[in-house]
């Protein structure tokens, strides 16, 4: 990748339109490279009782491949852990240090891992914690040191250091992106996940989120994150 790539680490197909489809379009619009690692395969994402999981996986990564290509989006990784199961093990660390030093971001985004609810009606869900702690655990210091995975070294995968992680879906946002410019074309990446929000309406759902995030900033429609610049 290069030097101003962006990597985004998120728990479930649809996640990464949510929490950064604008910024990734602007950052593709401007040139830089976006990869996204989808670390569950999001197999029990429905109430259809005609449908197995097998089934539902294969759907969703379709959805995610279109929403990514709308996006501009590099690649798309798929780690294929089991939706609603995840943990932050050592497994997943390590998983996610080897993409991280395969693919050498420059930027990491991910989940905020400390929000524990994203509003007073809504708990946050349990793998985007997960997915949030094992990728800042992973960034710092997994990815970093040497020592640390001993068997990425030996798969010839030489330490990384990720310069900046953007923590998303979170309540204390230090950074916005102003998307007003591509707004549709976040609601467009959204509305390819068909099978999870067919009956949401997105032209109206997504500006109003744009708008609480903005709270703060100078902008109506933002992404917010928590920035951390790492030493
Ligand atoms: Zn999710």
């Amino acid at each position: 990748m290069a030097n101003d790539s962006v990597m985004v680490i998120v728990a479930h197909p649809d996640d990464a339109e949510f929490l950064a489809g604008g910024a990734t379009a602007l950052w593709t619009r401007d040139g830089k490279e976006v990869i996204y690692v989808i670390v569950t395969n999001g197999d029990k994402g429905s109430e259809d009782p005609d449908i197995t999981s097998e089934e539902l996986a294969a759907v969703r990564r379709v959805e995610q491949q279109q929403a990514a290509d709308g996006l501009g989006v590099a690649k798309v990784l798929f780690l294929g852990y089991e939706d609603g199961m995840l943990e932050p093990s050592l497994d997943l660390r390590r998983d996610l240090a080897r993409v991280i030093r395969t693919h050498v971001p420059h930027t990491v985004v991910t989940f905020d891992p400390t929000v524990r609810f994203i509003t007073d009606n809504y708990p946050n869900h349990p793998d985007h914690r997960a997915t949030g702690d094992a990728t800042l655990d992973a960034v710092f210091p997994a990815a970093r040191d040497r020592l640390t995975f001993p068997e990425l070294l030996a798969e010839g995968l030489t330490p990384h250091k990720v310069r900046e992680v953007w923590l998303g879906a979170g309540s204390r946002a230090n950074h916005w992106v102003d998307i007003e410019p591509v707004l549709s074309k976040k609601i467009a990446a959204l509305k390819k996940h068909e099978s999870q929000l067919a009956e949401m309406d997105l032209d109206e759902f997504i500006p109003q989120m744009a708008k609480d995030s903005a709270k703060g900033s100078p902008h109506t429609y933002a992404e917010g994150f928590r920035r951390v610049v790492l030493d």
